[in-house]
């Protein structure tokens, strides 16, 4: 069989790393930037997407940028409600089942709105859209899986003034503390908010994710956040490797009992190893992934998001993938951004086929992966059902184009 577009579009996939505001169509930006007054430098989309949302950047920075229009307009709960509802439609309309939303409340926190009240708005977006798809007949008469989601809390590794109203004042009120130590607090207040959220309305909060600048801005920093997660099982992902060599790797999955990685693109790097006190560089690499591999740590792929933000890769036959293949680790791929990287699940996928080709057989693996290494909100018993069900389902698609 041959895997064709067709045929991805209609399997069941997942998007185990998705940010909202790296993801928002962009005809709404541009409305909400008109509703709110806020500035952008272009005002169609053929516009923001010369300027902003390109196909190719420079480096991460220039990558970045879009960020900051995109959180701009998501200061109200409504404009949350409307992101996270669209975000959910378009992944469905690709045949995505499954996905975890992730973003830093505390970007989104401001006067008028509590951290708690930020992931409540997107909740409501992704539960209204979830209900919608799961009334349909086929959903409801058992012949097709129906649509989960959980969303995923980003802690910022850090954070200067002018990111957000939140992280202003906390940086004012702590004007004589070393950063940090600022950084730190931080996250452990969003551990806290998110286990509230969780515990005490009953939403999705499914994992902890420590996002941003990873060079200078050591992961350890973070650490007790991270006990704090593991201690309200809250299930956690780390942003690792990805402008940074395996060390950082090993101290998420270490100090932050990282339950997956995003990225981890220099995984095999040896010759990005910086502490004098490993010696034999390769053999800590091989330690490194035989650890991975062996405690079943799914690293979540994001193809053209890496080889946007590390252009030096140039070609996709040469991103880290293939040797993660080779070593049969978890892997599963992911998005990263839809608009900031303009793809979709389908689009990552269709990539990875044709630069690695990639078998039917394998395809299935890494597919299903995504739905097995989860965060699946309910029982574990329900997530097998779940996983089953998906699982039936892509055989069935199989048989179709078979
Ligand atoms: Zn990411």
């Amino acid at each position: 069989m041959k895997i064709s577009r067709e045929f991805i579009e209609k399997i069941p996939k997942t998007d185990l790393h998705l940010h909202l505001d790296g993801s928002l169509r962009l005809s709404t930006l541009i409305e909400l930037a008109r509703e709110q007054k806020v500035t952008l430098p272009a005002y169609n989309e053929a516009g923001l997407r010369r300027l902003v949302f390109k196909s190719h950047y420079a480096d991460l920075p220039e990558y970045l940028q879009g960020f900051a229009y995109t959180t701009a307009v998501l200061q109200t709960p409504e404009a949350l409600e409307r992101v996270g509802y669209e975000l959910a439609l378009d992944n469905q309309a690709e045949g995505v089942r499954y996905i975890e939303v992730r973003f830093a409340p505390q970007l989104h926190q401001n006067a008028r709105m509590t951290s708690i009240d930020v992931m409540m708005a997107l909740n409501r977006g992704l539960a209204r859209a979830k209900d919608e798809f799961n009334a349909r007949p086929e959903v409801q008469g058992g012949d097709e899986p129906p649509f989960e989601y959980g969303i995923i809390a980003c802690a910022m590794r850090m954070f200067g003034k002018g990111a957000s109203a939140y992280f202003d004042s906390l940086l004012d009120v702590h004007a004589h503390s070393e950063r940090k130590w600022v950084f730190s607090l931080a996250s452990m207040e969003l551990v806290r908010a998110a286990v509230e959220a969780r515990d005490k309305f009953g939403l999705p909060i499914v994992g902890f994710d420590l996002a941003g600048a990873e060079a200078g801005y050591p992961a350890s920093d973070h650490a007790q956040a991270y006990a704090l997660a593991h201690k309200n099982f809250l299930k956690k992902t780390v942003h690792a490797g990805e402008a940074y060599g395996p060390e950082s790797i090993f101290q998420a999955i270490t100090d932050l009992h990282a339950d997956r990685l995003g990225h981890a693109v220099y995984l095999f790097d040896a010759n990005m190893i910086k502490s004098p006190e490993i010696k034999d560089k390769k053999a800590y690499v091989n330690s490194l992934v035989q650890f991975i591999a062996d405690r079943r740590i799914t690293i979540e792929v994001c193809l053209t998001s890496n080889l946007q933000t590390i252009p030096t890769i140039r070609d996709l036959s040469r991103h880290s993938f293939r040797h993660m293949r080779k070593a049969k680790l978890s892997a599963t791929f992911c998005t990263d951004n839809r608009t900031v990287s303009r793809t979709t699940v389908s689009d990552e996928i269709l990539k990875a086929v044709q630069a690695f080709h990639i078998t039917p057989h394998e395809l299935k693996n890494f597919v299903i992966y995504g739905f097995k290494r989860s965060f699946f909100h309910g029982t574990y018993i329900k997530k097998r059902e779940y996983v089953h069900q998906i699982i039936e389902y892509y055989e069935k698609i199989e048989k179709e184009f078979s």
